[in-house]
């Protein structure tokens, strides 16, 4: 029997204000949306907090038993720099900026997200589908919105028309705003301004000539609202209707706002049952944030080479630290939180080798099944991890009194036990042995070496002393000297 049947899940819903039940449209089945990010620049570790806290939903939600379609886009377009509707595009901007095409900044940086994601040891999502890829499925749900009378054209853009879709909708009712305060509270239109009310937000927005990114529409050359990208992609992959959508809290409004109104406007359903939203990373009390500069990259943390740490930690440890905050928390980013989680990381990691060789006998002195099921008790309960984390740790604490002859175990429970922490640590939390990683550096360092040895033996034969002598120096004042032998050349690391 699948394990969701016996396992009852509570999502806290931020669209109710409440936990619920989860009851998946298709049972068995879930469709989870997730927005990912704009590819113009480096993630920071903020961004990664977001995508790790819906990657251990999805692993959850997997472990369960349930068929997961977890769609995470890529924003390759239409996301302006004020995000709504005023500057420039965030990624033509940058290619303006480094004198490239912007799909080479598109390139680049989704590499390097997908990059960081593995090295955290991410799953992948089942479609990562990109906005510019979607253009023509953005311009039909244009066509329907306008069709329905809750959008207007203007000078070569279209607008959404709120005004007219809050008389029989509710705009704002996932932020909990009301659109006559909003409209109380912001200054009024210039003559210039094509909207006809402040709260209108673009659909398509007109191309000027020096705008590099565009596509022909019904309404001439332009590029799609931001907004409408995910209404777009997560009905066409997930239907009309779908359990799932995820996003930073930073995204509840104005873009989950729009994504639902477009949705009712377009196609007349609420979108979404599930609406999840996973809370901000801080560094000195402030949202990380590249714009700024109050951020940290995720590579400085595996290096250390930051103002804000003493040393580099371990992705896995940098991922325990995230997990041990509920999702749903401010989580402060400080090097000594980093240096706490790591101890308690390693304390885990050591009870997981130690687990495996424990002697058993002939009675246990704990409720094994007690224990499990306080594990998924946590999970269940809106995907708690911290207190996941300190049911993993009443585990470790166990393994400890065996270990030293303090308490007992038979053998069917260790069995279970060792089932059970190898679940949660490795397939729920997505944590991997720190030796693991150590290793797997390693040989990519002797990888990276042995390519400059032969480069340099191949300058070397070609008589180009300058290569092979720079390769050498360079290489030394990193800490990795070359050493000439019979046997060809080998290195040491310093
Ligand atoms: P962006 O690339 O700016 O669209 O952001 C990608 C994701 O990162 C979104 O879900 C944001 O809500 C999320 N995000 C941005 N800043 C932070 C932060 N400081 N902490 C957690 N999540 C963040
Ligand atoms: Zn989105």
């Amino acid at each position: 029997m699948a394990l969701y049947k016996e396992q009852q899940l509570k999502i806290y819903n931020s669209l109710t204000g409440k936990k619920e039940d989860f009851i998946p449209l298709l049972e068995g089945h879930v469709g989870m949306y997730v927005c990912g990010p704009t590819v113009y620049s480096n993630v920071h570790l903020g961004n990664v907090r977001t995508f790790m806290s819906f990657d251990m939903i999805f692993r959850y939600l997997k472990h369960l038993g349930y068929k997961v379609r977890y769609v995470r886009n890529i924003t390759d377009a239409g996301h302006l720099t004020d995000d709504g509707d005023q500057g420039e595009d965030k990624i033509a901007k940058k290619a303006r900026l480094e004198k490239i095409e912007p799909m080479e900044v598109v390139q680049q940086y989704t590499v390097d997200f997908h990059n960081i994601l593995n090295t955290f040891n991410f799953l992948p999502p089942s479609i990562e589908p990109t906005a510019t890829g979607h253009i023509i499925e953005q311009i039909e749900i244009i066509k329907k919105i306008i069709e329905n009378g809750y959008a207007y054209e203007k000078n070569g853009s279209v607008y959404f028309d709120v005004v007219t879709f809050n008389k029989d909708h509710e705009y704002g009712k996932l932020s909990g705003r009301k659109l006559e305060d909003m409209i109380a509270n912001t200054r009024a239109l210039n003559a210039q301004d094509e909207k006809e009310n402040p709260q209108d937000f673009a659909l398509w927005k007109k191309a000027g000539p020096e705008h590099i990114m565009r596509w022909p529409s019904p309404w001439g050359d332009g590029f799609p609202g931001w907004h409408l990208e995910c209404t777009a992609m997560s009905t066409k992959y997930l239907g009309d209707q779908f359990d799932i959508h995820g996003g930073g809290m930073d995204l509840k409004f104005p873009h989950h706002e729009c994504e639902i109104a477009q949705n009712e406007a377009a196609i007349g359903t609420v979108p979404v049952r599930y609406w999840m939203h996973a809370n901000m990373l801080t560094l000195n009390g402030q949202k990380m944030a590249k714009s700024t500069g109050n951020s940290i990259n995720p590579g400085e943390i595996f290096t250390g080479d930051s103002p804000h740490l003493s040393k580099g930690f371990a992705p896995s440890a940098a991922r325990f630290f995230v997990l041990q905050a509920n999702y749903r928390s401010i989580l402060d980013f400080s090097n000594d939180a980093l240096i706490a989680s790591e101890k308690g990381f390693n304390r885990l990691m050591e009870a997981m080798k130690i687990m495996k060789s424990l002697p058993t006998d002939t009675s246990s002195s704990m409720n094994v099944e007690t224990w499990k099921q306080s594990c998924y008790d946590a999970m269940n309960d809106d995907f708690n991890s911290p207190i996941l984390i300190a049911q993993l740790f009443e585990g470790v604490k166990q393994i400890h009194l065996i270990k030293d002859a303090k308490a007992s175990i038979t053998a069917d429970d260790l069995k279970l036990l060792v089932h059970t922490m190898e679940a949660f640590v490795f397939d729920v939390l997505g944590l991997e042995d720190g030796d693991a990683f150590a290793k797997a550096d390693d040989s990519k360092l002797s990888g990276a070496v042995e390519l400059l040895i032969k480069l340099r033996k191949e300058a070397r034969e070609n008589k180009d002393f300058a290569t092979s002598d720079k390769i050498r120096d360079e290489l030394l004042a990193l800490g990795i000297q070359l050493k000439d032998g019979r046997e060809g050349t080998t290195f040491t690391v310093q």
